[in-house]
């Protein structure tokens, strides 16, 4: 099931992507999903990001190419960093350049969306946490990155963090070719395959330490590849079994 959220004429809904309309749900499609009957054509509609975290917890260096392009060294356990909910944009958003920026890059991420609150949840049980898998662009001042040390600003402008399209919620994540396209072209081409944290891994030790609630989203990590963007350029970040994220930068 493709579960997104949608902007009609002012009123905003969750809802279930079915060809090319939209059922709406009613309330948010965490635990049962309650379908209304009421459709709207696709078209007609525009896309917000599909989940409304109230934090976006990121993983870095977790593929080994990524982390050799920045002779990084291997992070022990899983490197976990957070981008603020207000950096959340949609499908066909716009990536404000700050005006002191430098450079600006894309990091295209399999991202999970959590489906109820949990803690202390174990690796070989996250897969019941989780409501299902989405395309998380973690859009980075490379420069303001490095030169703060730690990452909160670098990573945490306004608009920093496109989700979408949707969330898929059956797709078996371990193996999926994932790919950042700049205006067209290929970048970004990887695996799934090739995360150095497992996914359960990941959730045990983000849950180690916080509480995740309904709609928080997890970036898994970014392959090798990630390069810089300027403004006018379009940036795509499309996952096999999920779908295409396209965002504009202004
Ligand atoms: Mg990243």
């Amino acid at each position: 099931m493709k579960l997104c959220r949608v902007r009609r004429g002012g009123a905003e809904a969750y809802a279930v992507v079915e060809g090319d309309r939209v059922e709406l749900l009613s309330g948010e499609p965490f635990g049962e999903i309650v379908r209304t009957g009421e459709s709207w054509p696709l078209s007609e509609v525009e896309l917000l990001s599909p989940a409304a975290p109230s934090k976006v917890v990121c993983v870095g260096k977790n593929y080994l190419d990524h982390a050799k392009e920045f002779n990084s060294e291997l992070p022990a356990e899983p490197l976990i960093f957070l981008k603020p909910s207000t950096a959340v944009i949609g499908p066909e958003g716009t990536v404000e350049y700050p005006s002191f920026g430098t450079r600006v890059d894309f990091e295209g991420e399999l991202g999970l969306v959590i489906g109820k609150k949990c803690k202390g949840v174990r690796a070989e049980d996250w897969r019941s946490v989780v409501l299902g898998f989405t395309c998380v662009n973690d859009v980075t001042e490379r420069d303001i990155q490095f030169k703060d040390g730690q990452w909160t600003r670098g990573k945490g402008f306004d608009t920093f963090c496109p989700i979408g399209p949707w969330i898929e919620t059956e797709l078996d994540p371990s193996d999926l070719r994932i790919q950042t396209r700049l205006n067209g072209e290929v970048k970004q081409d990887s695996r799934t395959s090739k995360l150095i944290f497992s996914l359960g891994r990941i959730v045990e030790h983000i849950t180690a330490f916080t509480t995740l609630l309904p709609g928080d989203v997890i970036a898994t990590g970014t392959p090798e590849g990630v390069g810089p963007m300027k403004r006018g350029d379009t940036v795509e970040v499309e996952i096999e079994g999920i779908g295409v994220l396209r965002s504009h930068v202004k």
